[in-house]
Order: structure tokens, then C-alpha cells, then sequence
């Protein structure tokens, strides 16, 4: 078996008030996997997904995520590292509004230098998978949420990320629009993207994870796998 491509080791994160956010939390997951960290609010999701992402330091522990130590690296090559390795979707999409969808969509390859040719014909050919090619030249406001977050992902994937987080990514939608992404990412997953994602979305978690985690006050208060999605 492959080495996994995030390794939690003994991490606790401790804010300077309250009890730790997470506590001795030891994690591996797969390439390949649909992992969602499910647990109340105030449980420590977040926490764990900004030091997946390298946004936040453990106070103790090591984070690895596809052979780097994420919990070592400087504040530039963190940033290089989301760039380069992870692709983020959040609850409100965070798209830039006076962008079209396709120069939002090619953000990521312009920030790390890639020819614009290249990169635009890698945003035609996501677009076009994602089923939102007509709106290649529209600015995001004129969108739907539910293509708004299509773009989201697009603009995730552009730079071919080993790993996919999402944050809440059905939390600002609609029941349709939510089946829609739900829909989308078990679709990316079933093509080999491993994902990572928070939510509070049972129905989300039941359909596209292969795996849930549950936390409660910091620790993994239930594991479980499924054979079948
Ligand atoms: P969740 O995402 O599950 O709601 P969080 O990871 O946001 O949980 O928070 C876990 C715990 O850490 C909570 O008790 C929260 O109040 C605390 N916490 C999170 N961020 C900070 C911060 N920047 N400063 C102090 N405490 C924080």
C-alpha cells in the first residue's frame, strides 16, 4: 500500500484560552478516499482542515500531506504548497465578482506562472466537464449558487491538486443546487480525487464520503468506512 496522503501525528492545537481545539489526534487518509469530518460545532473541524491546509500551526504534533511537512513550512512556501498541492471550495463560494468565470477559473495556474494558452485550454476542458462551459465569459453574480459553486470547484481543480477541502460546500445552497454538488464531487471522487470535507450536511456526508470521521471536543469520537458508497 501506498504511503497516505495526509498523516496526523499526536497533533493538539491549544488557543491561548479554552480547552484544545484538537487533542492527540493521530489520522491517515488514503489517496483515492471521500473523507467527511463530521461533529458539533465547535469541535474542532476547522481546525483540523486549516492545519490540512497549512493555514494554522499544530501546537504540538506533525501534519503530512503528500510527503511534505506541512507544519514546518514557512509562511511562502505555505502559500506555494495550497498553489501547487491543495484545491479549497468554500461554503460562499469566495469567487472574485468582477472576474469572469473563466479568468476566476485560471487564478491558480496564473499564480503559478503557467503559460495562459495552457491554462486556458485546461479551464475550457474543466468547464466543459463541469457542465458550465456557457457561462465561460459571464461574471459570477449573474450565476446560480449551485453553478457558482461548479465554478468553485473548476477554479479548485485548475492546478491538478492531490488533495480537494471543502468547507461546508452545500452549506449556502438550495436542496436542488446542493444535490447538484453533492453529485459533482462523488463524481470526481469516483475518478480519483481524494477530498476532504467538513460539513454539517448528513445527506452530503451518507452520499460522497467513503469514509466519516466524527469529532467531538477535539478528539475522533467515531472512524467508520464504507465498502460501498
Ligand atoms: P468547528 O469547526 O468544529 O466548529 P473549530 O475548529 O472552529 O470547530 O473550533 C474548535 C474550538 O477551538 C472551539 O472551542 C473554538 O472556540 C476554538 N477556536 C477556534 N479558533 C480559535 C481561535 N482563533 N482562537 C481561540 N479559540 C479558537
Amino acid at each position: 500500500m501506498t504511503a497516505p496522503i495526509i498523516e496526523i501525528r499526536d497533533v493538539s492545537k491549544a488557543y491561548d484560552v479554552g480547552r484544545p481545539a484538537l487533542a492527540d489526534l493521530n489520522l491517515d487518509v488514503q489517496e483515492g478516499d471521500a473523507l467527511a469530518v463530521l461533529g458539533p460545532s465547535g469541535s474542532g473541524k476547522s481546525t483540523l482542515l486549516n492545519l490540512i491546509a497549512g493555514l494554522d500551526k499544530p501546537s504540538r504534533g506533525s501534519v503530512t500531506v503528500a510527503g511534505l511537512r506541512v507544519d514546518e513550512l514557512t509562511e511562502t512556501a505555505s502559500a506555494e504548497y495550497r498553489r501547487a498541492r491543495i484545491g479549497m471550495v468554500f461554503q460562499f463560494f469566495n469567487l472574485l465578482d468582477d472576474l469572469t468565470v473563466e479568468d476566476n477559473v485560471l487564478l491558480p495556474a496564473q499564480l503559478s506562472g503557467i503559460p495562459r494558452g495552457k491554462a486556458q485550454l485546461r479551464a475550457a476542458e474543466l468547464l466543459d466537464r463541469l457542465g458550465i462551459a456557457r457561462h465561460t465569459r459571464a461574471f459570477p453574480g449573474r450565476l446560480s449558487g449551485g453553478e457558482r459553486q461548479r465554478v468553485a470547484v473548476a477554479r479548485a481543480l485548475m492546478n491538478r491538486p492531490a488533495l480537494l477541502l471543502a468547507d461546508e460546500p452545500t452549506g449556502a445552497l438550495d436542496s436542488v443546487a446542493a444535490a447538484d454538488v453533492r453529485a459533482l464531487l462523488i463524481e470526481l471522487n469516483a475518478d480519483g480525487q481524494t477530498i476532504l470535507l467538513v460539513t454539517h450536511d448528513v445527506a452530503l456526508a451518507r452520499s460522497c464520503a467513503t469514509r466519516t470521521l466524527e469529532l467531538v471536543d477535539g478528539k475522533v469520537f467515531r472512524d467508520e468506512r464504507r465498502a460501498v458508497r
